[in-house]
């Protein structure tokens, strides 16, 4: 079929990015140089969480674990590529497992849920970015070289013209930090310029945003969201590789190409007409034409009181020509029903989908010619894991208080598409979908002595998680790269961007056997020699103990809010905080 074709080579480009909204994913939770961190006390002393107490479950089995791997990262499943024979064939294995197991259907009498997909693909030669100075001048942004330019609208042509262009600083609108940089400016279609990360990053101050660690306003994803909330015609972000966490050739490489959606009921009709990056050196010769300094406007944009700056005498006007295919994948969902709260629920969720097959060999495999991206760290470890979790709840002698449902979720690798769908047209209500808990990617290798937690300080669930790791004498290790925003690149931001507290955790580094050289070895030979290409595979060399403490402590977590009726929210300060609360109608 043309939409497989084309969907492949649009996974072929991304092979080197990817997993978590087109850009490179978390591949290590440890940075190159080693860096010590002290167990954190201080997070659970801000705590309103009772750790409840939590019934005997049954060890997570080490040979069901081995056994799922082995059939989902086999070259059977052909690397699980959404809308393809492998993919299709892991959704059929993974209803077969959830029915087997006595789970429940979670979408009706239906184990799946349809994720439309659409693949749109610029045709760079048919469209345009250019920018009018005072003189009528026009100079077009060359594609690729200084622009990156795209439409989330989903139709075949769409241009804008004269658009009025107004930096806006960071494009946030936060209430919670006293933050608003539209206020009093109506953007109504004009072309916003702004900048990427917040002002916390900026300027390292603690009481600033959350300091170092990116919030959510960070993201350019927002920003792109909130400046359509504003009606603006076009949304430019400046491309600056420290605080975007990634060099020009990653947005190049990342946003050129197929780019995979969700088929939304408005077709993106809600979105500005073009979005995209442009280089930060366009960004100081842009400035200067409008008679601004680049340099300045950024350190004006680090005020509470910045006042969005019109920038006199330019005007954009953009016109994008695509190509669209359409097609389907699903998200399989199933559920245990509780003895007392059988409308509540804990949610675990997994990506099943991997890169599919790849025209060449990207570097390593297993073999010359190995053209199947098996995806076994990434992410049949977690699809494995959370099935493995259902089951021990599954053989529990007690029945859940509340109900706990499994979503593995389809398309993570092109965007966090099948966890965006669930998210807006989820299986269970928000407000009564307790807490969730995420698994993508966890790495071979024997037991730790800590636990990771992407996005460290966000939620009452890491209470939890530091009560479960607490029983086997294992710390917690905060995030060591909270800059990059690795939590908001996972499915479980997909919930967390609608209120729902969400964990996101893996393995530890400090192994038991060879402490943390032997951890870092580990994650750097993955990232490496193993992310995103044919070479990662399952064997049954895998050393699993790491694996299986953190799948255990991750069923505790779930256990603790199955298991009680507590009720853990995001910690004060957090992004999501006020949107839980409005949700929880308290
Ligand atoms: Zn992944």
């Amino acid at each position: 079929m043309k939409f497989e074709q084309v969907l492949m080579l649009g996974i072929a480009a991304l092979a080197v990015s990817a997993c978590g909204g087109s850009e490179p994913e978390a591949t290590s939770t440890t940075p190159a140089e080693s860096t010590v961190i002290e167990p954190d006390t201080d997070v659970a002393e801000a705590s309103s969480i009772t750790i409840p107490e939590l019934p005997a479950l049954p060890a997570i089995s080490e040979t069901q674990f081995r056994d799922y791997m082995q059939t989902l990262a086999s070259d059977e499943f052909e690397g699980r590529a959404p809308a393809t024979a492998g993919g299709r064939k892991t959704v059929d294995w993974l209803e077969a497992r959830m029915q087997e197991m006595g789970l429940k259907p979670a979408n009706g009498d239906s184990y799946r849920q349809d994720v439309p997909l659409v693949e749109i693909t610029l045709i760079p030669q048919e469209s345009n970015f250019a920018i009018t100075i005072a003189d009528g001048e026009s100079a077009v942004l060359p594609y690729g070289q200084e622009s990156v330019y795209w439409t989330k609208r989903v139709v075949e042509d769409v241009s804008f013209e004269n658009s009025e262009m107004v930096f806006v600083g960071y494009g946030v609108v936060a209430p919670e930090y006293g933050w608003n940089d539209y206020e009093g400016i109506d953007v109504t279609g004009k072309t916003v310029v702004m900048l990427v990360n917040d002002p916390g990053y900026a300027t390292q101050n603690p009481d600033l945003f959350n300091g170092n660690s990116m919030t959510y306003y960070g993201r350019w994803t927002y920003k792109y969201e909130e400046a359509a909330r504003q009606g603006a015609a076009a949304a430019i972000v400046v491309h600056q590789t420290a605080p975007a966490a990634y060099g020009w050739g990653v947005v190049e490489g990342s946003w050129s190409g197929p780019q995979l959606d969700l088929e939304r009921p408005d077709g993106g009709e809600n979105r500005v007409a073009l979005e995209g990056w442009i280089q930060e050196s366009v960004a100081e010769r842009l400035f200067a034409e409008a008679g601004l300094d680049f340099a300045q406007a950024q350190k004006d944009a680090l005020s509470p009181d910045f006042q969005a700056v019109p920038m006199t005498g330019l005007s954009a006007s953009g016109k994008i020509k695509n190509n669209i295919n359409r097609n389907a994948s699903q998200n399989v969902a199933g559920y245990i029903e509780g003895a007392t709260n059988p409308d509540e629920y804990i949610l675990y969720m997994a990506h099943w989908d991997h890169l599919g097959r790849t025209f060449a060999p990207i570097g390593g495999g297993s073999g010359n010619g190995d053209t199947i991206s098996n995806g076994a760290v990434d992410n049949a470890t977690g699809t494995s894991g959370i099935l493995n979790i259902a089951q021990s709840f599954v053989d529990a002698e007690k029945q859940p208080d509340r109900s706990i449902l499994f979503v593995a979720v389809t398309a993570e690798e092109s965007g966090l598409l099948g966890s965006a769908y669930y998210a807006e047209d989820p299986l269970v209500p928000f407000n009564k979908t307790v807490g969730g808990i995420n698994i993508d990617a966890m790495l071979s290798g024997g037991e730790s002595r800590d636990i990771t937690v992407i996005g460290y300080g966000a939620s009452e669930l890491e209470d939890l998680l530091k009560a479960a790791a607490d029983k086997r004498g294992m710390y917690l290790r905060p995030d060591p790269e909270p800059e990059k925003g690795y939590f908001y690149r996972s499915d479980h931001v997909s919930l967390a961007k609608k209120g729902v507290p969400m964990l996101y955790s893996k393995n530890g580094i400090d192994l038991v056997v060879g402490g943390e050289p032997a951890g870092e070895a580990i994650s750097e030979n993955y990232r490496a020699n193993l992310y995103h290409k044919p070479a990662d595979e399952y064997s049954e060399d895998w050393e699993v103990g790491g694996i299986m403490a953190t799948l255990e402590i991750l069923r505790d977590v779930g256990g603790y809010m199955a298991y009680s009726d507590i009720q853990p929210n995001w910690y004060d300060g957090n992004e999501f905080r006020a949107l839980r609360h409005e949700q929880m109608g308290n």
